[in-house]
């Protein structure tokens, strides 16, 4: 009497909300909010609690030198060997 193992209880699903915040995958695409309105609408909830936490705690933009500093450390990486 297994249900399909595809699809996940919301407890389930809930817990690894986090986590698929956190990871920046598309939540909206994942299989069970397709199939589940109640985490839908709680994922709205959610959206709408970030969102004014943005607007409390603006994030930084990251300062110019910081851009300048990862492209001189992309460039070391790739010229740095010669493997082949
Ligand atoms: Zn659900």
């Amino acid at each position: 009497m297994k249900k399909d193992t595809n699809i996940l209880s919301c407890a389930e699903f809930q817990a690894q909300l986090p986590e698929l915040i956190g990871s920046g995958e598309q939540i909206a695409e994942h299989p069970h909010l397709r199939s589940c309105e109640l985490c839908r609408a709680l994922l709205a909830d959610l959206e709408t609690i970030a969102e004014a936490a943005r607007q409390l705690f603006p994030i930084v933009e990251p300062p110019d030198e910081l851009w300048e500093q990862i492209e001189s450390a992309i460039k070391n990486e790739e010229g740095g060997s010669d493997r082949g």
